[in-house]
């Protein structure tokens, strides 16, 4: 099957039904997900952001060292935009039966009075801080974790667009030879071995996929072929799990080769679940907090 990216709302819809049949325990939760990331895909059309300028000299700069183009705190975000998609995520999550439902509405509630500004939890996620979290989740009475998910899936829209916008400061038929996003700088959520058994790595945070050499550890750069190994599931030669010894560490895999579908990465970290858990159970650390509400 193809890999290329997924774009439209038809092919995340059929990507979603296609895994539902495959791997029926998940159908509730692929048909939850499935419709967090159509109306993401939807918000994008009305996204309306400056492009991220960069100069000559900072790409070179950045480039020679290896180093990514931004950090997660450059990026920007429709605060319009992302509002509306936040009311219309709480409302997803209070329709369906899930943990969040109770903070869905609490979060929903508390920034509809103005007690919490949708546009201050965006900035303050990009921040990375953790406290203004810890403490806007006890002032509305929403979960920590739910307010979070909340509002990195409000933002996605933007954050994978100023990803698309940055990409063009990037060779990006090069392999990239360091384990974290060469555009923000964080680690890889999934990766992807395309029909021509080339690698890509998904970046966790603002989803940029990107050439990664085949026998390297995503965390620790790892190419000592005696270390890195992988494991499968019980008939799913499409997944499998790729882990390091020496970090200890493993990023989940779906390989193009095999697989009869269309691959959506977002529904592809969802319809694995269970290999979190087998890695989890054969002593190996995620790098990525898996952020997926059941
Ligand atoms: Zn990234
Ligand atoms: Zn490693």
């Amino acid at each position: 099957m193809p890999t290329e990216p997924i774009i439209t709302i038809e092919q995340i819809r059929n990507a979603a039904q296609r895994l539902s049949q495959l791997r029926s325990a998940y159908a509730q939760m692929l048909s939850f997900y499935g419709n967090v990331f159509i109306l993401q895909e939807k918000a994008k059309g009305d996204i309306d952001l400056e492009p991220i300028q960069l100069t000559p000299e900072w790409q070179a700069s950045q480039q020679q060292k290896n180093m990514p183009l931004l950090g997660v705190s450059d990026f920007t975000v429709d605060a319009q935009v992302g509002k509306q998609l936040l009311y219309q995520l709480c409302e997803l999550i209070e329709s369906h039966e899930t943990d969040m439902q109770a903070s869905a509405q609490a979060v929903s509630m508390a920034v509809a009075q103005g007690k919490l500004q949708s546009e201050i939890l965006f900035e303050n996620l990009l921040k990375g801080n953790d406290r203004f979290f810890e403490t806007s989740a006890t002032d509305t009475g929403a979960d920590k974790n739910a307010l979070a998910f909340v509002a990195y899936n409000s933002m996605v829209p933007s954050l994978e667009l100023c990803a698309g916008q940055l990409s063009y400061y990037l060779d990006t038929a090069a392999v990239w030879q360091k384990g974290y996003c060469p555009i923000c700088g964080s680690i890889a959520g999934l990766a992807v071995l395309g029909e021509d058994g080339k690698r890509e790595l998904v970046c966790s945070f603002c989803h940029h996929r990107w050439r990664a050499p085949r026998i390297f550890c995503a965390f620790c750069e790892n190419t000592q072929t005696t270390q890195l190994h992988y494991f499968f599931a019980e008939k799913e030669k499409d997944l499998r799990v790729d882990v390091c010894d020496h970090c200890q560490q493993y990023i989940k895999t779906v390989d193009g080769r095999v697989a009869s579908r269309p691959i959506y990465p977002p529904l592809e970290l969802v319809a694995s679940l269970h290999l979190d858990i087998i890695a989890a159970d054969k002593g190996f650390k995620g790098a990525v907090p898996l952020n997926i509400q059941s």
